[in-house]
């Protein structure tokens, strides 16, 4: 059926015919079997996001629909006009003459391995995303695989965002409420080898970004930063109010653009930034469809191991068995990417209801050695991993894990999945998909050779 589009109380708004009734089958509870012009739904505006409560049992049973904290993000709802006014926080409603309108969450960059992760959050918490991807560090075969997880045709423009005129574009045609920013460039060691490219990348395309929100007056932005904004750390667990600094280019780029979205915070209250520190993201998505895929030899362990176990690689080298740690190897906070991504749509939500500016560590708060990743890895695996001890790598830390309470506090997000949850969910990823996205369908999963 196709779709009609009109002009509604200043947005537009898409009639879908076909949107009428609500997914009943299997369920005997007749308010389900009722088309869904006949139900309703409580509305209800706190600060800047519009609550919906849906008054038709059943909607939370449908699972994925609901944030968890009985709000349905997709509720088909009668219009009560006098209650709907101002912005619709929410990205999707249904009105009782089938109009709909339609939202998005922007993820710059979520074609790649943590965007993807998130657009699987995302839809999952009732919102519908629009990638934008210029496909330099990843494949749009990431694309139908998304479709295959979520049950949805996922929007992807591709373009770069450094592109102003581009993204003002992209922001107006979707109506974009909110954007996640994952688009750059994130290998150390060739940030140090080619500083300008990343200069170049990193703070162009959040500049380009920045002027497009503005342009499309979309003032909400989660920015993927990093751990290393806190360069070599005093100590451990790492808090928020750590000293900042940086030791490589890559890091520079995360921290100036940390110190530009403060300035444009202090200049315009009206910008609401989350900006989210990760520690060290791993695993994978456990239907083993979408994960991590570096191009060449992976610069970070958990893939490197991955490729290992596979039979890509001959061993691991472990870079440096003298640190002062339990075992001698380096210690990082690994955190599993579905926790990671969940991190996201908790600091989407504080960001809509609340508006305002934070930064907050997302790691587990607990730390893991080399060695230690190692021998989790090869147990859910049953694979071995061969390892060499090599001098320590230029650059690292002997430990990094974070304090993640101040994202508890601040979000209601802590992180949930174990290590040998990433170390199963990286494995299968690796082992059904051995050259990633390249080569089309995953294949089966690779026997175990112990
Ligand atoms: P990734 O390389 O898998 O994803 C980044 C995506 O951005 C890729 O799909 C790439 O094609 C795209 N991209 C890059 N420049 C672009 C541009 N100018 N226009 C459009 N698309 C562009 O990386 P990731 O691991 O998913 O990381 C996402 C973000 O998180 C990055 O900003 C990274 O610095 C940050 N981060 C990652 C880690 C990690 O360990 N993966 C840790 C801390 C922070
Ligand atoms: N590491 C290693 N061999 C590798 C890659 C990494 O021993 O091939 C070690 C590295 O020295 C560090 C830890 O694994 O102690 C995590 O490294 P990664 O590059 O994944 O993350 P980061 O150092 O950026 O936290």
């Amino acid at each position: 059926m196709a779709f009609n589009s009109e002009i509604y109380n200043d947005l537009e708004v898409r009639t879908d015919l076909e949107g009428f009734h609500l997914e009943a089958e299997g369920h005997d509870d007749p308010w389900l079997k009722r088309p869904a012009t006949d139900c309703c739904a409580a509305l209800l505006m706190t600060g800047r996001r519009l609550q919906c409560w849906p008054l038709f049992r059943g909607a939370e049973r449908r699972g994925n629909r609901n944030d968890g904290e009985g709000r349905c993000a997709e509720a088909r709802i009668r219009l009560w006009r006098g209650l709907i006014e101002g912005r619709f926080l929410r990205h999707q409603i249904y009105f009782s003459t089938g109009a709909v309108i339609i939202q998005h969450i922007l993820l710059t960059g979520g074609a790649g391995y943590i965007g993807s992760h998130t657009c699987v959050a995302l839809v999952h918490a009732g919102y519908t995303p629009v990638i934008v991807d210029n496909f330099s560090n990843s494949h749009p075969a990431v694309l139908p695989r998304l479709r295959q997880i979520t049950g949805q045709a996922i929007a992807c423009e591709q373009g770069d965002v450094a592109d102003a005129a581009f993204m003002t574009d992209v922001l107006r045609r979707y109506r974009v409420q909110a954007v996640m920013h994952f688009a750059g460039y994130k290998a150390v060691g060739e940030s140090v080898a080619q500083p300008l490219k990343y200069y170049r990348n990193n703070l162009a395309s959040m500049l380009g970004l920045l002027e497009a929100m503005t342009a499309a007056g979309c003032r909400t932005l989660v920015f993927s930063s990093s751990a290393t904004v806190y360069g070599d750390p005093h100590a451990v667990p790492m808090t928020e109010d750590f000293p900042r600094s940086h030791t490589n280019p890559y890091g520079h780029t995360k921290l100036m653009i940390e110190d530009m979205l403060a300035s444009l915070c202090r200049a315009d209250p009206a910008w609401a930034v989350a900006v989210l520190r990760y520690f060290n993201p791993v695993g994978a998505h456990p239907g083993g469809l979408i994960g991590d895929d570096p191009s060449g030899i992976p610069n970070n362990l958990m893939p490197y191991i991955s490729q290992v176990a596979v039979g890509k690689r001959p061993q691991l080298q472990v870079f440096g068995n003298d640190y002062p740690t339990v075992d001698g190897t380096g210690v990082r906070d690994y955190i599993h990417v579905l926790d990671l991504a969940e991190g996201h749509v908790a600091a989407l939500n504080a960001l809509l209801e609340h508006g305002q500016h934070l930064t907050v560590n997302l790691g587990t708060g607990q730390g893991h050695s080399v060695l230690q990743v190692v021998r989790a890895f090869e147990q859910a695996s049953g694979r071995e991993v061969p390892c060499q001890i090599m001098p320590r790598r230029a650059g690292d830390v002997a430990q990094c894990y974070a304090d993640p309470s101040l994202a508890r506090q601040l979000l209601g997000w802590q992180a949930r999945r174990s290590l040998a949850e990433m170390c199963g969910d990286a494995w299968r990823w690796q082992s059904q998909n051995p050259d990633g996205y390249r080569f089309g369908a995953p294949a089966a999963v690779v026997p175990s050779r112990r």
